[in-house]
This record gives C-alpha cells, sequence and structure tokens, in this order.
C-alpha cells in the first residue's frame, strides 16, 4: 500500500491502517522510517484534536482497571478512545507489562477503543518517538481521547507529560509518610491526583490520602497554566466505577479553560518545540557514534575517564572533528 492510500484509509478510521501506520513508525528501518515521515507529513493537514491525556502510576495502583472502566465510560458516551503505553521497562525486563490488551479484556474488545501494547525498544528515546507519532495518528484517525499510560520508571514521566494536554497522577490509598514517597517534580507535573482504590475497608484511608495529597498541592507555587483549584486531588474506585464521572468532568474543564486561555496552544507549541530539541540531540548523538567519528569519540571517552582530558574540552574537541568531517563530505 502507498503512503496516500495509507493516509487516506486512517483518515477515514480504518483501525487495521492505524494499526499499520504505527507499527511503521515503530520500525528503525531506514526506508520504514523514510515512509512513516512521508505518512505523517500526508496527515498534517487535517483539523482534528484529541484531548491528550498522561497516566502514571507504579505498578499496582490500578492503572490497567482505571483505564478500563474509565476508557469503558467514555465509549458508552459515544466517545473513541485510544490507549498507548510508554513502558522503557518492558526492553529489560523482555516483556511488556503495560498496554497488554488481556489487562483491559472489555475496552480491548469495544468497538470506540483501539489500544496498542508498548513497543519493545531499549531506550526512552525510542518509546518516546514511537509514542509521539502514534499520538498523531491517532488523532488523524480521529480518536477523541488519547490515554497514554507508564509506569514511574526513570524520566518515562517526564516523557508523558511532554506529550499530553493533561497529566494524571494514580496513587493507593496509604499512611501519611508515604507522600514523601511522591517525589516533588513528579506532583509539580501533575494536573490531578487521583486516589484510586477508595471503597470497602480503604475507603477511609484513601479520603485521608487525598486530603494529604491536595494539602501538599496547595503548597506549590501556582501555575500560569492551572485555573483557580488546580491542581487537584480527588478519589475514585475504578473497581467499583465510583468517583469517574467526577474525574472526566475537571478534567474537561480544566481542558476547556487552558484551550479558552490559550494556554492550550501555547502548550502544544512548547511541547513542539521541545521534541524538536530532543530530536536534534539525538540525531546528532546519533551521527557522532558512526564512522568517521567513532573512533574518536569512543578513544575521547576513554580519556576522560581517565582524567586525562575535561568532559567538555573533550567534547569541544569531538564536535569540532565532527564539522570538520562534515564541511569535507560536504565539498
Ligand atoms: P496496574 O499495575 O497499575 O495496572 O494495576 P492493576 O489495574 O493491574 O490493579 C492492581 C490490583 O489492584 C488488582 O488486583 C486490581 O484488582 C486492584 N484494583 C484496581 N483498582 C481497584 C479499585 O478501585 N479498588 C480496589 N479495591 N482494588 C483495585
Amino acid at each position: 500500500m502507498d503512503t496516500a492510500d495509507l493516509a487516506k484509509r486512517i483518515l477515514a478510521g480504518e483501525r487495521r491502517a492505524l494499526a499499520r501506520a504505527i507499527t511503521l513508525v515503530e520500525s528503525s528501518r531506514s526506508d520504514h522510517r523514510t515512509q512513516a515521515l512521508e505518512l505523517l507529513d500526508a496527515l498534517r493537514s487535517h483539523d482534528r484534536e484529541a484531548l491528550r491525556i498522561g497516566l502514571s502510576g507504579t505498578p499496582g495502583v490500578g492503572k490497567s482497571t482505571f483505564i478500563e472502566s474509565f476508557g469503558c465510560m467514555l465509549t458508552a458516551q459515544g466517545l473513541k478512545v485510544a490507549v498507548l503505553a510508554v513502558d522503557p521497562s518492558s526492553a529489560r525486563s523482555g516483556g511488556s507489562i503495560l498496554g497488554d490488551k488481556t489487562r483491559m479484556e472489555r475496552l480491548s474488545r469495544d468497538r470506540n477503543a483501539f489500544i496498542r501494547p508498548s513497543p519493545s525498544q531499549s531506550h526512552l528515546g525510542g518509546v518516546a518517538r514511537r509514542t509521539r507519532e502514534a499520538i498523531d495518528l491517532c488523532e488523524a484517525a480521529g480518536f477523541d481521547v488519547i490515554l497514554i499510560e507508564t509506569v514511574g520508571v526513570g524520566q518515562s514521566e517526564t516523557v508523558v507529560a511532554e506529550m499530553s494536554d493533561l497529566f494524571l497522577l494514580l496513587l493507593a490509598p496509604a499512611g501519611g509518610d508515604e507522600l514523601q514517597g511522591v517525589k516533588r517534580g513528579i506532583m509539580e507535573m501533575a494536573d490531578l491526583i487521583i486516589v484510586n482504590k477508595a471503597d470497602g475497608d480503604l475507603k477511609a484511608t484513601a479520603t485521608r490520602t487525598c486530603a494529604d495529597y491536595a494539602g501538599a498541592l496547595r503548597l506549590l507555587r501556582k501555575r500560569p497554566q492551572d485555573p483557580e483549584g488546580f491542581p487537584k486531588a480527588l478519589t475514585v474506585s475504578a473497581i467499583q466505577e465510583n468517583g469517574l464521572d467526577q474525574a472526566w468532568a475537571e478534567m474537561t474543564a480544566l481542558a476547556d479553560w487552558r484551550r479558552d486561555s490559550g494556554n492550550w496552544a501555547g502548550r502544544r507549541a512548547a511541547q513542539a518545540r521541545y521534541w524538536f530539541e530532543a530530536e536534534v540531540r539525538e540525531g546528532l548523538l546519533a551521527r557522532l557514534r558512526r564512522e568517521p567519528v567513532r573512533g574518536a569519540m569512543s578513544a575521547l571517552a576513554v580519556q576522560v575517564e581517565n582524567g586525562e582530558v575535561a568532559p567538555t574540552a573533550a567534547a569541544e574537541q569531538l564536535l569540532s572533528m565532527y564539522l570538520q568531517t562534515t564541511v569535507a563530505e560536504a565539498s
């Protein structure tokens, strides 16, 4: 199938075309890469806009249960929901723990839902690029809501927050001292803190945990992207499907406010710039690891390790060497 045809099918909302296109953007083969970029370019002109929701939480807090219940609630309202995952650990553990369809049985059978497991790529940069491009594809295919799930591994929360319009942090009920377990930087990224499992014996603890986090959020400095009262903490029970409608109401209220205030467009623009710079950095590094400078790079790395050259000086040396070789190649 040629690129134009694939683009047309994606715009028509064909799921198989979408799945195929995501496989294409996941591939690192250079001819696939060329085709993927062509495809993304061909899809640029549509005016569809999805609400991109990032969702982070440690294993066991109930992410998949939440996505299943929340996703089914949205599809019941007639919305189309896509679920993607950023799971940099999957390469290490050998199997993806996220996006596994068996975890979201009801949602994966839903005609208005599309679930894509995390790709097995060894570095976060690769996973991030693929997820970003998959988001664009899902948006072109007409999805209204795109959920991007991650476990808090390394930098994965930052990566997900940088590709979302809203960022949710899912937590489990816990004693007060647990509050310190959530890193301040992650709290600062959150638009909504959702304390799950507010049911049965855990309900009282969940309410207390929620109040603790609400207090902690009030101590953070006010962000320009928030109306009065945000970021917020609330409780839900994903299993009993309680509180999900309130959570959705908060998300849409915040999204509407950001759209009206110009914050939404500003954030997307800043994200585009962030990823542009990230791609430049990664692209440069990848080129430096190729011939003819590759040998020089390893040699300099050893010298840096041995303390023979300072890191900055070595980097300058390598970069000018690289520039000289590209100039020589061009002439
Ligand atoms: P994930 O690792 O974050 O995706 O978490 P899962 O969705 O797999 O859930 C982990 C465990 O928590 C499972 O045993 C779920 O049944 C349980 N769980 C998830 N949501 C709730 C909830 O709302 N209430 C209660 N009581 N248990 C829940």
